[in-house]
């Protein structure tokens, strides 16, 4: 039989974070000749019409409501994973025998790397596998430094060490390691490292951010890496969103009337939030820096966000009047890329941290877990693009790390450095490491198939 074209199944976790990166690779492998398919949760997963050349393969992998709407990224994975392991394989049969059906052959299956059980899927089925990690190359090779740490007997890290810095990680210290006191996340980073997929790792990251981590990557783990991102920049000509809430415009009005560089930009991404009372804090540090904000208050994280607003004082209530733009989920990429925009509060998410260096815009950082204080350090202490402050959710510290970021001569000079980052990424991009890497990828797919 002649095989007239080669399917990718690639397989994201029903998280933003993960699945806006694993379409974006689908975008740009579809626009290498690859057909695509996508097999994704029954939660959580992107609008198809806005995807029209992919296949949608929707899966229950019977996850209630209340466990859903926890937004327990460690408890949600570990039950997945669990779970996953019959509808991917019957999933994958049945694709295999369409395949044939089609005249086509299922090239690789491509994973996230939160959803380690299809590692031996793939393997029972024969079929070429690789990894798509999400997270910076550095927070990857935290997790084989903390397993090496484990067999050499380095363990627990204990409560004490947590301002510590990590000999064989520094500027990271123990309280930046995402494994740092949660038993759950340190099993799973046992497993998302046991992982063997045949084709190797695709990693979001570009050479110039993190050459040393990849470098030393590559030293313990003998698979090949693909740093192709960031994901978003190669997928440019694909602007068709992958948001599960539905981004709000308005605001890009509102930044049109903002003068050049005057707007911070105030979001926590997809799961971190702030509780009321921090919220209130946040309004009045805000409010008295006195610099434009453009606030993204997310559905879910307080009950009625104008009722709220008219618990402020009226000068807070004032402030936010004339120099604020509060909306409900953001169009990121074009708020991050518009001229108004000065600074990024950010939880230092993967993706915002990536979006924010290809626009150059510097980052008030506030990780809350995760890979987050990872990115957060190597913000301020690798590329010295991030502001890092106490982080007291306190209107004083707040109004103070404002003021830091958006007039004083150092966020100035963090601009200045992002801005020559930004350039540096773009080179990587048009013809140099991810470019190069990409096209690595592409034969070592077709290399196994043809
Ligand atoms: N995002 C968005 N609009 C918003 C807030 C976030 O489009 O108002 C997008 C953002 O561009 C990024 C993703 O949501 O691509 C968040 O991913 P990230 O890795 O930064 O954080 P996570 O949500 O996984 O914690």
């Amino acid at each position: 039989m002649e095989i007239q074209r080669l399917r990718l199944v690639l397989i994201p976790p029903p998280f933003q974070g993960h699945l806006t990166p694993m379409l974006q690779l689908a975008t740009i492998l579809h626009s290498k000749g690859f057909a695509i398919s996508v097999a994704h949760a029954h939660f959580n997963y992107p609008d198809p019409s806005h995807h029209p050349n992919f296949c949608f393969l929707p899966l229950f992998y019977g996850l209630s409501d209340t466990h859903i709407s926890s937004n327990n990224v460690v408890d949600i994975t570990a039950t997945l994973n669990t779970n996953c392991v019959s509808p991917i394989k019957e999933l994958l049969v049945d694709q295999i025998q369409k395949a044939n059906i089609n005249h086509e052959k299922i090239a690789c299956v491509i994973y996230d790397g939160l959803m380690y059980s299809i590692d031996s899927v793939a393997r029972e089925l024969k079929l070429p596998s690789i990894v798509l990690r999400t997270t910076s190359a550095t927070n990857f090779l935290t997790y084989h430094a903390f397993v090496q740490r484990q067999s050499s007997g380095c363990l627990p890290l204990q409560d004490s060490m947590s301002s510590d810095l990590v000999p064989e990680l520094e500027p990271l210290r123990f309280k930046d390691l995402p494994m740092f006191n949660s038993g759950e996340m340190q099993k799973q980073v046992a497993k998302t490292i046991a992982v063997r997929p045949s084709l190797g790792v695709i990693c979001n990251t570009v050479d110039c951010l993190e050459e040393e981590s990849l470098y030393r990557l590559h030293q313990v783990y003998k698979v090949s890496f693909f740093p192709i991102g960031p994901l978003h920049l190669l997928a440019e000509e694909d602007s068709s969103s992958s948001s599960f809430v539905e981004e709000d415009y308005s605001c890009i009005g509102w930044l049109k009337n903002q003068p050049r560089e005057s707007v911070l930009y105030v979001s926590l991404g997809s799961i971190a939030s702030w509780e009321e009372k921090e919220l209130t804090e946040v309004a009045w540090g805000l409010a008295n820096s006195k610099q434009k904000f453009l606030w993204v208050i997310r559905p879910g994280t307080i009950g009625d966000v104008s009722e709220w607003l008219q618990l402020l004082p009226e000068d807070v209530r004032v402030a936010i009047a004339e120099r604020g733009c509060i909306v409900k989920w953001a169009p990121q990429g074009e708020v991050l890329a518009h001229q108004a925009v000065g600074g990024f509060w950010s939880h230092c998410g993967w993706n915002s941290t990536l979006e924010s260096l290809c626009e150059g815009v510097p980052i008030m950082c506030q990780p809350h877990f995760g890979d987050q204080g990872v990115n957060a350090r190597l913000l301020s202490h690798v590329w010295k693009i991030g502001l890092e402050w106490s982080t007291v959710m306190e209107r004083g510290a707040i109004e103070g790390a404002v003021r830091r970021l958006m007039v004083n001569p150092e966020g100035k000079e963090m601009r200045q450095r992002a801005l020559k980052l930004k350039n540096e990424i773009k080179i990587a991009v048009k013809g140099g490491s991810s470019y190069a890497a990409l096209n690595g990828l592409v034969k070592s797919i077709l290399s196994v198939n043809i």
